[in-house]
C-alpha cells in the first residue's frame, strides 16, 4: 500500500501517459485477438494497479464503463472518458479528448498518427 501522496501522482502521472500512449498506438482496425488483449489488458490492469483504493475504484469503473476497442478513436475516447472519470472525482479539471491521438506521441519510428 503506497501512503505517500507525492509517489502516487507520480505513479499516476506515468502511468496515465503510458495507457493513452498505448490508445495512440492501437490499431485502427484491430483484430479480435487484439480487441481481447486490450480488453483482457486493462481489466487485468485494474486488479494489479498499485495503489489499492485507486485499482479498486477504476475496476468498478471499467466493469461499468467497459474497454471500447473496435478502434485506436474508440479506446482513445475510452480511455479519455475514463480518465476524466477519475479527475472529477478527485476534483482535476476536465480533459478536451478532441484529437487527443496526437497528444500522444510515443517516439516510435512509425509515428505517423493518421
Ligand atoms: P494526471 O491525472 O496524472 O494526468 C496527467 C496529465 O494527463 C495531465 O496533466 C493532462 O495533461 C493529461 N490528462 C488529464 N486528463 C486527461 C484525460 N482525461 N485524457 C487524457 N489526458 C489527460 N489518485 C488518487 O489519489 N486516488 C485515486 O483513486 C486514483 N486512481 C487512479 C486510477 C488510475 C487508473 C490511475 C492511472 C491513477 C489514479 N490516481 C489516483 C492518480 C491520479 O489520477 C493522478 O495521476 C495524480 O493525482 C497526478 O495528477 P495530475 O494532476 O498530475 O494529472
Amino acid at each position: 500500500v503506497m501512503g505517500n501522496q507525492t509517489e502516487k501522482e507520480e505513479l499516476g502521472r506515468a502511468t496515465w501517459k503510458f495507457l493513452h500512449t498505448m490508445m495512440a498506438r492501437y490499431p485502427e482496425t484491430p483484430t479480435e485477438s487484439e480487441r481481447k488483449s486490450l480488453k483482457d489488458f486493462m481489466m487485468l490492469f485494474s486488479t494489479l494497479y498499485p495503489c489499492g483504493e485507486c485499482a479498486t475504484h477504476f475496476n468498478k469503473l471499467i466493469t461499468t464503463y467497459p474497454p471500447q476497442t473496435s478502434s485506436r478513436v474508440a479506446a482513445s475516447q475510452w480511455l479519455c472518458a475514463m480518465h476524466n472519470n477519475v479527475n472529477e472525482r478527485l476534483k482535476k479539471p476536465l480533459f478536451d479528448c478532441n484529437g487527443i491521438e496526437a497528444r500522444y506521441p510515443c517516439g516510435c519510428e512509425d509515428e505517423k498518427i493518421e
